[in-house]
């Protein structure tokens, strides 16, 4: 960038329009906040975190840590997964003082697979005022830069950690018109990419999207086939965080797992789990292990 140009940049008026607006006081503000990089907070962010009486936050280290990186230091209270509905207690108090309380997770946007609803819940049930201020968010961001073109979107966040539960999740999605976004952590993504490849079709496309806004940011398209193997290239993807996109099923595919859906539960009303998924298997062509794991999730069992 030329020094003209960050001039130009340092006195956009814009700058100062975030000050020039109102900021109520006895206000929950759900504040997004970074992803990676730093600078992608937004101007209203900045204001509303300098005005806030209060930063109620998943881990004071962390979020101390980012406030001093914007020349700010607030007070902060603890409000994480583990205390939320004591937390909203106290936060609820301060609002009815007339105090403006800023709500922010570690990174991202809060109540989205992060802390934060309960909060938000107990405080609108409080009759108090919320307001969001929006920003960065993971799953947003990878969409945006995937190339799949979908309208529609299915938020699936974290998969369950174990292996069976998760297979059988991502059966229940396999027929989904809508792009899946999946959160992975780093020491599961291979356990995520052998999930994927044991249960959708080999050429279905699949977006990683690793390290976003960060210095090693990298996506890549591929198809669940080629996956595994791009996964296992390079040590350095088994690190990082990721979001992982899996494209829609086609109508095709839809409307066949529809159809094996809709004789799936007209056997099981009158035959054993095991029975219906082999008659199943036998009119639709289907394999018997999936209609078997999907009738045990239609029992319940
Ligand atoms: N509240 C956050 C949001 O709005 O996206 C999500 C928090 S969740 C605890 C953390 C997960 O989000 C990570 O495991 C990863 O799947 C995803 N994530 C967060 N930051 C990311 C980044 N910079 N690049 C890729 N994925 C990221």
């Amino acid at each position: 960038m030329t020094e003209t140009q960050s001039t130009q940049i340092a006195n956009l008026p814009v700058l100062g329009e975030a000050a020039q607006q109102s900021y109520p006081t006895a206000t929950l503000y759900v504040v997004a906040t970074p992803i990676g990089n730093v600078t992608d907070i937004t101007l209203r962010a900045l204001h509303v975190l300098l005005l806030a009486d209060v930063v109620a936050c998943e881990d004071t280290r962390k979020t101390g840590a980012l406030l001093t990186r914007f020349g700010l230091n607030k007070h902060m209270v603890a409000a994480h997964q583990h205390n939320e509905r004591e937390a909203a207690e106290k936060l609820i108090a301060r609002l009815h003082a007339g105090e403006r309380v800023a709500l922010v997770s570690d990174a991202g946007t809060p109540a989205v697979s992060d802390p934060g609803a309960r909060v938000v819940d107990a405080v609108r049930a409080a009759g108090l005022n919320v307001v969001p201020v929006p920003g960065a968010s993971a799953a947003i961001t990878a969409l945006s830069a995937s190339g799949l073109v979908n309208d529609r979107f299915h938020f699936v966040g974290f998969l369950p950690a174990k292996a069976k539960q998760r297979e059988s999740e991502l059966s229940t999605l396999k027929s989904m018109a809508a792009t899946l976004v999946i959160y992975e952590a780093p020491h599961r993504i291979v356990d995520c990419v052998e999930a994927l490849a044991a249960v959708f079709e080999s050429e279905r496309q699949v977006v990683f999207a690793r390290e976003l806004s960060k210095l090693f940011e990298e996506i890549h398209r591929c198809t669940i086939g080629e996956a595994l193997a791009w996964v296992k290239a390079d040590a350095n993807r088994e690190r990082g965080e990721f979001v992982v996109l899996v494209e829609g099923a086609t109508q095709d595919t839809d409307a066949g797992d529809a159809e094996a859906e809709r004789i799936l539960n007209i056997l099981l009303a009158e035959c054993s789990v095991k029975q219906a998924a082999s008659l199943a298997a036998q009119i639709t062509g289907k394999k018997k292990n999936a209609l078997y794991e999907r009738a045990l999730q239609i029992k319940g069992e």
